[in-house]
C-alpha cells in the first residue's frame, strides 16, 4: 500500500471504527494490507461471505437509522434458503424413537436438548402431550398445511421450506452507537450470517404456543413462510451440544473463532473464542473491542457458550427496512419484533405475532 493512500484510509478509519483509537488503525494498515478493511468497499464485504451465500453483488444505497440518522448501508440479497447451507433437517422426529433435531427448553430443567426418547420422556413427566400412545410424534406445518396422523394437544411445528423468493438486508456501512442497548430476546432480528442466513433471537416459547418449532442440530429451522434462518451461531453449536449432552452433530464446520455475521447495527459477531480462550472483557452484549484479522481493533461481538449462543443486546442501530423482500407481495417478513416460527400449533400462517417472554 502506497504512503498516500494510507493518507487516505486514516480519516477513513476513524468513521468506521468508531470506538476504537485511531493512532492503532494506522498501525493495522501495515503489513497485509489485503486484511484491512478499514477502506471496506463492497467487494471486501463481499468477501466475508461464503460462496453463494449472496445472489447479487453487494451494494452501498442510502438509508435511515432507527436512531434518525441518514446515512448508508451495505444492501445484501439472499436466497430464501441459502445455497450455502443445508436446510434439510432433520427437525422433527416421526416417533419417539428416532431422532430429530434440537431445541432449547425453558421450562422446568431448562437447557439444550436432543428431539429424542429422553426428551420426550422428561416433556411427558412434566405433563405434556407430543406423541400419541404409539409414539407418533405429532407434527404440524405452523402455516397450516396437513398435520400429521398422530394429534395431541401439543405438537411439533416442522414448517415447508420456500426457495423461491429473496430477502434483502441492510446494514449500516458505518455503525452508530444508541445510548441505550436494544434487547435481542425473543425472535428479536440479530443479524446476517456470512452463509446467507438471517439470525433471530429465541424462538418462541412452548409455554406461550403449545408448539415446539424445532430446530436442526445446528440450530437452524424454517419460518412459516418458508425461509431458512438460524437461532444460534452454528460455526460453535457442537460444543453448546457436547456440553449438554445432546447427542446430534452440526455439520457445519465448527470454528469457534470465525467471524460469523453481520450484527444489524453493522458490528461483526464472532465465534465464542479469541486467540483460543473465551473473552473475559465483554460488555453485557457480548461485545468488546479488541484486535480483529478482518478489521483490526474495532468493535465486535463474541458468539458465547450459552444456548442460544447469541448475542443477547444490540449496542447500534439497526437501519428501516433491515430485512424485505425484493419479490414483493405474498411473502410474511418479521417487523421489529417478528421472525420465528410463531403461530400456535395448528394456528394461521404467522402474520400475526405470538406471545413474548416480558
Ligand atoms: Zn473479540
Ligand atoms: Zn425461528
Amino acid at each position: 500500500m502506497t504512503t498516500s493512500a494510507r493518507l487516505v484510509l486514516v480519516p477513513l478509519a476513524c468513521l468506521v471504527l468508531l470506538a476504537s483509537a485511531c493512532a492503532s488503525a494506522d498501525t493495522a494498515t501495515d503489513g497485509d494490507s489485503s486484511s484491512s478493511a478499514t477502506s471496506a468497499t463492497d467487494v471486501e464485504v463481499a468477501a466475508l461471505f461464503a460462496d453463494g451465500a449472496l445472489t447479487a453483488d453487494p451494494i452501498t444505497v442510502d438509508c435511515t437509522l432507527e436512531n434518525g440518522s441518514e446515512t448508508t448501508c451495505y444492501q445484501f440479497e439472499v436466497d430464501s434458503l441459502s445455497t450455502a447451507v443445508d436446510s434439510d433437517g432433520p427437525y422433527c422426529p416421526a416417533t419417539t424413537s428416532d431422532v430429530g433435531g434440537i431445541w432449547v427448553w425453558d421450562g422446568e430443567d431448562p437447557g439444550l436438548y436432543a428431539l429424542d426418547e429422553d426428551f420426550w420422556d422428561l416433556m411427558s413427566a412434566q405433563g405434556y402431550e407430543f406423541a400419541d400412545e404409539n409414539g407418533d410424534v405429532t407434527i404440524v406445518d405452523p402455516a397450516g398445511g396437513a398435520p400429521s396422523s398422530s394429534t395431541t394437544e401439543n405438537s411439533c411445528l416442522q414448517a415447508t421450506p420456500d426457495d423461491s423468493y429473496h430477502l434483502q438486508v441492510l446494514i449500516p456501512t458505518t455503525p452508530e452507537l444508541l445510548d441505550e442497548a436494544t434487547d435481542l430476546s425473543t425472535i428479536s432480528q440479530v443479524g446476517l450470517a456470512f452463509d446467507g442466513v438471517t439470525i433471530f433471537g429465541d424462538a418462541p416459547s412452548v409455554g406461550d404456543t403449545g408448539g415446539l418449532p424445532a430446530l436442526d442440530a445446528c440450530g437452524g429451522h424454517i419460518d412459516p413462510s418458508g425461509y431458512y434462518h438460524w437461532h444460534f451461531g452454528a460455526e460453535s453449536i457442537q460444543s453448546n451440544l457436547d456440553a449438554a449432552g445432546a447427542n446430534v452433530s452440526c455439520a457445519i464446520e465448527q470454528d469457534n473463532e470465525a467471524a460469523v455475521a453481520f450484527s444489524y447495527d453493522g458490528y461483526v459477531i464472532y465465534g465464542s473464542e479469541e486467540d483460543g480462550a473465551v473473552p473475559t472483557d465483554l460488555d453485557e452484549c457480548g461485545g468488546h473491542v479488541s484486535d480483529t484479522e478482518e478489521f483490526g481493533e474495532v468493535y465486535h461481538y463474541h458468539l458465547s457458550t450459552d444456548s442460544p449462543n447469541l448475542p443477547v443486546c444490540r449496542v447500534g442501530a439497526s437501519a428501516t427496512g433491515n430485512l424485505t423482500s425484493p419479490d414483493g407481495e405474498g411473502i410474511s417478513l418479521p417487523n421489529g419484533s417478528g421472525g420465528g416460527n410463531g403461530a400456535p400449533a395448528g394456528g394461521p400462517p404467522a402474520g400475526g405475532q405470538p406471545g413474548r417472554d416480558e
